[in-house]
């Protein structure tokens, strides 16, 4: 009985350091295959602002995109060639003062708030829900040529995967408080996501003439997917020079495409009556 008992530990000891040795050589190979993932991904250029991986070469970095498609964003919006169509109505907008941002993200190319179920807006009878804002420094869409400080992208998403974009032009004027709400998460690191889980009433952020520009286009950034519909609104909400500032010296720099061609896309207004 003493004599078996010491065996028998060493027998289950045993065993085990085995499935030990197993075990370590399963994580082993796994860590390979991470290393191995992370030396593909080095190989993979990501798409930039500037330099050899900005804009112009965005399809040859993203060859599945349709960054060389023939129904870009952003475009150049003149005014006078603009249709005036008296079918246009204001846009159904349905933001809630109880609809919280869930948090921040900085993906590298702009500062992201992501929000929870409960903004949306209707178009066509179908409902397109809120689902995150961003900021592009300067503006991506010039309106007769002028490009503004800022500008600012409400994405919306159906059910069906259709995207409808929001865009609103700052200007330097008097501050905005739900910018200096926005700005106080500020700064937050490249690849780095913060929590806000807080309130946010988007209705704050709207110009108080809801005249807009419409017309087909595209994601501006890869994969630059189409049959996006923009509404641009004609006027700019106004944030003070220091918010300006402060938000060009957090986010990432001259995020912004180029004017892309029209191709024969009509641009529709709205005027508000
Ligand atoms: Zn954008």
């Amino acid at each position: 009985m003493n004599t078996k008992l010491p065996l028998f530990i060493l027998i289950v000891l045993a065993i085990f350091s085995c499935k030990n040795k197993i075990e370590n050589k399963a994580t082993d190979s796994t860590v390979n295959e991470d290393e191995h993932e992370i030396v593909h991904q080095k190989e993979h250029k990501h798409w930039t602002y500037e330099g050899e991986t900005g804009p112009e070469h965005w399809i040859e970095i993203e060859k599945e995109s349709d960054c060389d498609g023939k129904r870009q964003s952003p475009i150049n919006i003149i005014d006078v060639n603009a249709i005036d169509e008296a079918s246009l109505k204001p846009i159904d907008i349905h933001y809630s003062a109880n609809v919280k941002i869930h948090e921040i993200t900085n993906n590298g190319h702009s500062i992201q708030y992501n929000f929870e179920k409960g903004d949306f807006i209707i178009l066509n009878d179908n409902e397109y829900r809120l689902k995150q804002i961003h900021f592009h420094e300067p503006s991506e869409h010039t309106i007769n040529g002028i490009r503004y400080p800022l500008e600012m992208h409400l994405v919306h998403v159906s059910k069906d995967n259709k995207i409808v974009v929001l865009a609103i032009m700052a200007q330097e004027g008097e501050s905005s408080e739900p910018f200096t709400f926005l700005e106080k998460f500020l700064p937050i690191n490249t690849g780095t996501t913060k929590l806000i889980d807080t309130d946010f009433d988007l209705n704050q952020n709207l110009p108080k003439d809801m005249g807009y520009y419409t017309y087909s286009g595209s994601l501006t950034t890869p994969p630059c997917t189409q049959n996006v519909t923009w509404f641009v609104f004609k006027t700019p909400i106004t944030i003070s020079l220091d918010q300006v500032k402060q938000l060009q010296k957090l986010m990432p720099l001259n995020n912004y495409r180029d004017e892309q061609p029209i191709n024969g896309r009509t641009i529709k207004q709205y005027t508000s009556r």
